[in-house]
């Protein structure tokens, strides 16, 4: 038996690699490394995979059969696959998960004596890069290898199998390799759910490859033609998305829409492309370019909001190019459509809802908060994924986007249709709802509403909840990417309050900060999660916090206004709101405006020095609402955005529940209103867990107060209050898995 590890055998075959050029004398080199693996531990077969991160397989490289095994096969299931899928096996879960796995077999598989089986992840740091499998003759012939040893021999072989994934892709775009397959359904992230099913629309194609696509160009005068005639069609178009908008709409989005328009009308864009044109450029050709003009001086603008508008500029581009393809008679448009797209900001998502776009897949896109809320907002189901097959998605592929799942399917067939009820949901139409907010034996809960946009308020109306217990007033600031005047945000906020008919309304001044950013606005931080962010940010700027506490005031004349802060980490902070308030009104009385005299005055309590302050807090305010989702993250230490931990954001791990539950023992000392409005306020074992706390008001998105009210039936006050006594109760974040998994089936199988 050889006296090196494992590491040294393969240590020294690396050194070989500088002597090879880059080639295919990789696959020599793997061959070798399993071959040394092999003889060292005295196995009789074996293979080596490599992860193919477009299929999302593993691809068969190298392999090595001692004992002619594969040759003499009768069932023809041994010889081992080209590509192994990973789900449910157990080479995949070794794969995904990193860890060696052995198996011994009393009765080996096919009838060969192979009594023991070893698969080995190779990993390079955070990378997976493949398997290798290796069986022997005798039983238990891995328990006495060193398997730290054996890894980090295999983790030098991730290296070359990297190298031999660079080729298989170079390979591939040359044409040696196997033609990559569409899958039948890529795998993602939820951002927000819903079930879609229209046609395939990719924007990512640069304008470059879009325009390879036009036949060649024809006389300067057709080509004129094609230029005129696709812009007065995208006039159109424009023209008509605004006009169509409703009144109150109107003021949000057409900041997003006159930008485009303007540009086409700009004799300055326009001429440039006319000229190009008349020089000889085909009308495609002139559109790219003067659009990549436009586009480049955008970009390198250091204000990153005007950096925004190059996407806008581009957009433009396509909406011409796209009118110009003949293919396309009836005009570009993206209504009914899935967009799949790279990066997206919340002015796009916005537009794009407004033109009637179904749903969209990101790829590889990094998702603040704020999208997945105003996606939920929008009703738009995104999904995210990292998965590259995504690019080889045609133009008018049918698909169905499942955000419930996570999962984009193409080309479904009909029996897909059928299993996620797709007829039935398009036929379901929701009612007027005006069940009241009770548990079963009578105690009174308000169910309030959580509203980003207009649109909310008034599904919170149909959906019969007890006015606004939120309203995050940094939307319309995040969708401009600009600032408002008050005027601007006295128009939304009134149109907001007006849905509302005298019920409470609760406008939260600008939670700007975090990842809620105005992108170019703020100072770059180390940790924006810990910077200048809600009410730091709005004392920060006090002519900003001014003009909204005025648009506010205003707003809520004659309604029943509560301004809540955000972020508010101590006293001091609320007090000098106050002070801005008593500014405000001593403004607005001098102006002569009518304006709210009385409203309420609120704090958010999301951070854990809040939640130490309830006492404080609540001498300095009339109501206090807990926002978990925020909570959660700074007890915790755990980002609420990084998908990677979202198995540590837990809203009912033990400690979070306790300091839930001191914040509702000191806000009942005080006698001060308390509310929940973060998102596990609609969860279905949290709501017995806030009623037994004693908390009276939850809010909730309004698609989910039906549900809220629904669930408050079920329980008596006395099962909620034992409900809490049980799960605060549990000390291990475990535990409370279980139990919550316990309750889950339960509710299921009831419900
Ligand atoms: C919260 O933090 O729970 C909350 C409701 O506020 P937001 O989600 O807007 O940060
Ligand atoms: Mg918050």
């Amino acid at each position: 038996m050889n006296k090196k590890s494992y590491t040294e055998l393969l240590e020294d075959l690396l050194e070989k690699i500088s002597l090879f050029e880059k080639s295919d004398e990789v696959d020599e080199l793997l061959r070798e490394a399993l071959s040394l693996i092999m003889g060292k531990s005295r196995s009789s077969l074996g293979t080596a995979y490599v992860y193919d991160d477009i299929q999302g397989e593993l691809v068969f490289r190298v392999g090595f059969d001692h004992g002619d095994y594969w040759d003499r096969c009768r069932c023809g299931g041994c010889t081992p696959p080209e590509r192994l899928a990973l789900d449910n096996n157990e080479v995949g879960l070794a794969f995904q998960t990193g860890l060696i796995k052995m198996v011994n077999y009393d009765e080996p598989p096919h009838g060969f004596s192979l009594y023991s089986k070893i698969i080995i992840p190779i990993t390079r740091g955070v990378e997976k890069e493949g398997v290798v499998i290796m069986m022997h003759q005798e039983q238990d012939a891995y328990s006495n290898v060193d398997l730290a040893d054996l890894k980090s021999a295999v983790s030098l072989l991730g290296d070359m199998l990297a190298e031999a994934s660079i080729l298989l892709e170079q390979r591939a775009k040359i044409g040696h390799e196997k033609k990559i397959t569409l899958p039948r359904v890529i795998k993602g992230i939820r951002t927000s759910r819903g079930v879609v099913e229209a046609k395939a629309l990719p924007i990512w194609t640069d304008m470059e490859d879009a325009v390879e696509n036009f036949p060649q160009a024809g006389s300067k005068n057709e080509e004129l033609m094609l230029f005129t005639l696709a812009r007065e069609r995208s006039l159109e178009q424009l023209e008509k998305l605004t006009e169509s908008l409703s009144s109150d709409e109107e003021d949000m989005v057409s900041l997003i829409f006159t930008a485009q328009l303007l540009m086409l009308k700009d004799m300055n864009f326009t001429g440039k492309i006319r000229k190009l044109i008349e020089e000889g450029k085909g009308a495609p050709r002139a559109v790219q370019i003067v659009v990549g003009e436009y586009a480049d001086i955008f970009s390198a603008m250091s204000e990153v909001r005007l950096a925004e508008k190059a996407q806008d500029v581009r957009d433009l581009g396509f909406r011409l190019l796209n009118n110009m393809s003949e293919s396309r008679e009836e005009g570009f448009s993206y209504k009914n459509r899935i967009v799949l797209s790279r990066h997206i900001y919340p002015s796009d998502l916005y537009r794009l809802s407004v033109e009637g776009v179904a749903g969209l897949v990101l790829r590889g896109a990094a998702v603040t908060a704020h999208i997945s809320i105003l996606a939920k907002s929008l009703n738009l189901p995104v999904l995210i994924t990292d998965d590259k097959a995504l690019m080889l998605i045609e133009e008018g592929t049918p698909l169905i986007l499942d955000g419930d799942k996570g999962e984009l399917h193409i080309n479904p067939d009909e029996l897909l249709r059928k299993k996620l009820g797709l007829e039935k949901r398009a036929r379901t139409q929701r009612g007027v709802y005006t069940l009241r907010g009770s548990t079963s034996d009578g105690t009174a809960v308000n169910v309030m509403a959580n509203v980003n946009i207009l649109k909310d308020a008034r599904e919170a109306v149909k959906q019969g909840a007890e006015g606004i217990g939120l309203y995050r007033s940094e939307f319309p600031f995040i969708i401009k990417n600009d600032f408002l005047s008050e005027d601007q945000q006295y128009k939304i906020y009134r149109s907001i309050v007006a849905t509302q008919k005298g019920k409470p309304v609760v406008l939260r001044t600008a939670d700007i900060g975090g990842d809620k950013l105005m992108q170019g606005r703020q100072e770059a931080e180390a940790n924006p999660f810990l910077g200048v962010r809600g009410i730091r940010f709005s004392l920060a700027n006090r002519p900003m916090f001014r003009e909204q506490i005025r648009a506010m005031l205003r707003a809520g004349h004659g309604a029943d206004l509560r301004i809540l802060l955000p972020m508010v980490s101590d006293v001091e902070e609320v007090v000098q709101a106050k002070e801005e308030i008593g500014q405000c009104m001593e403004q607005l009385e001098f102006r002569g405006v009518e304006f709210n005299r009385n409203p309420k005055v609120g704090a958010m309590v999301e951070l854990p020095s809040a939640a130490l302050s309830v006492a404080d807090l609540a001498e300095e305010t009339d109501f206090l609402s807990i926002g978990t989702n925020d909570l959660t993250m700074y007890l915790l230490a755990v980002d609420r955005t990084n998908d990677n931990l979202s198995h540590l954001y837990r809203s009912h791990h033990p400690t979070v529940l306790r300091v839930l539950n001191d914040i509702a023992r000191e806000a009942e000392k005080c006698g001060t209103d308390l509310s929940v409005c973060g998102d596990v306020a609609g969860d279905p074992l949290m709501v017995p867990f806030f009623v037994g706390l004693g908390i009276r008001k939850l809010s909730v998105p309004p698609l989910s107060v039906e549900a809220v009210k629904t669930r408050l039936g079920q329980f008596t006050l006395e099962e909620a209050e034992r409900t809490a006594r049980e799960m605060l109760a549990i000390r291990k974040p475990s535990e409370l898995e279980a139990y919550r998994l316990r309750f889950n089936e339960s509710f299921e199988a009831v419900g």
